[in-house]
């Protein structure tokens, strides 16, 4: 039997992943998914608990796992200990212990939601785009880093952008791969005209692109993408780029679909087992307040069922689910705008649990 690790972690993970524990015991009790389900810590919660962000026991459990269902790290309350101890190094050391080097985040719009954009709905309606973002190399790990002291006592930081053939042909392959699967097209962003690790990514996509002849790969640089996200952001399909590109292009596509509390994200590693979690933080300012939209933790789900549980009906009846949920006019607050009066976060994973049961 496939094995789910459960990490709510901090802020409003708690919350979110109580409503997709809600969606994943209706699917078990009443759909015939048939999975072991443990919990662990990670993040601040574990840094209290047992002194580190990512306990051994979790990272044993995690390594044990099929596939991770995790909420959000972080918050105010541990941003000024020790570099090493902070929430996010957990979250890191996990996507590097297990190599979960591909991260996919699809941003889509649904049409209900368009006027939540900030962008004018004939601008955005429509819009389907995969950003599939390199997620354990690059200036995020490279070596060398730190903060040191030059000769004249000024203090300089440094970090390492860099990455090998193999890392940027695995994650080409997963570009195209999806691109298959949808519009037959990959965009690799990259910073060419300046940076030499660039200059390698772009001939190791080229090459990759030609076991693929029937997907078309175009190339762009980062600060024109950004550009483009925001113009015209319906003629991307798959979006390919490396670790720091890929976080900020994805929360800015993010934005373009109203609201970071609609957006999953799957992190897979070779074996296909996967980390997967809202693309969102853990919201400190809402935490404890049950107004968070627990959509983007429930998708997540849905992409668990997908990408990792070989259950793909269950993933489309998830998501069915929760666009029936939107189309009847069920809001958090965050997308609620000025017109409803919000649900609850427990009102909404309810309602998506009602609805399971009508597909
Ligand atoms: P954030 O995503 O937590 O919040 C940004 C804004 O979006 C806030 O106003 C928040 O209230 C809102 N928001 C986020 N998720 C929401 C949801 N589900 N429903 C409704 N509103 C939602 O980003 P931040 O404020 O920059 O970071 C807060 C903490 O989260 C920091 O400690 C940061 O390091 C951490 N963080 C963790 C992850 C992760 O666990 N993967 C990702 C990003 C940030």
């Amino acid at each position: 039997m496939k094995k789910i690790l459960i990490l709510p972690g901090d802020g409003i993970g708690p919350e979110i992943v109580a409503e997709a524990r809600k969606v994943l015991d209706c699917l078990r009790a009443d759909h015939g998914l048939q999975v072991e389900v443990e919990e662990g810590l990670l993040g601040g919660c574990a840094v209290d608990a047992e002194g580190a962000p990512l306990p051994e026991s979790t990272l044993g459990k995690a390594k044990q796992a099929d596939a991770i269902l995790l909420g959000a790290v972080g918050g105010p309350k541990w941003d000024s200990i020790e570099r090493d101890l902070r929430p996010e190094r957990g979250l890191l050391g996990i996507r590097a212990a297990l190599e979960l080097y591909a991260n996919l985040r699809p941003a889509v719009l649904f049409p209900a939601l368009a006027s939540a954009s900030t962008l004018r709905p004939e601008v955005v309606a429509g819009l389907d785009i995969m950003i599939v973002r390199e997620l354990t190399g690059g200036i995020y790990f490279g070596q060398p880093r730190g903060i040191r002291t030059l000769d004249n006592g000024e203090r300089q930081g440094f970090n390492t952008e860099v990455y090998s053939e193999s890392e940027i042909e695995r994650i080409g392959r997963t570009a195209f791969e999806a691109a298959r699967k949808r519009g037959g097209r990959v965009c690799s962003v990259d910073k060419a005209n300046v940076l030499e690790v660039s200059e390698l990514w772009r001939e190791v996509m080229e090459r990759v692109a030609r076991d693929y002849p029937d997907v078309a790969l175009s190339h762009m640089y980062v600060d024109n993408a950004a550009m483009q996200l925001v113009r015209d952001p319906r003629q991307f399909d798959v979006i390919v780029t490396g670790n720091l590109f890929g976080d900020i292009l994805s929360d800015t596509a993010a934005m373009l679909t109203g609201s970071i509390g609609m957006l999953p994200s799957a992190s897979l590693n070779a074996a296909g087992r996967g980390m997967y979690e809202p693309i969102h933080g853990s919201a400190p300012d809402i935490a404890g307040k049950g107004v968070a939209n627990p959509l983007a933790t429930i998708m997540s789900l849905g992409m668990m069922l997908r990408y990792s549980l070989d259950e793909v009906a269950l993933a489309q009846r998830v998501q069915q689910a929760v666009e029936r949920v939107i189309e009847y006019g069920l809001r958090t607050a965050d997308i609620a705008g000025d017109h409803t009066s919000p649900v609850s976060t427990a009102e909404m994973g309810d309602a998506v649990v009602a609805a399971l049961a009508l597909n």
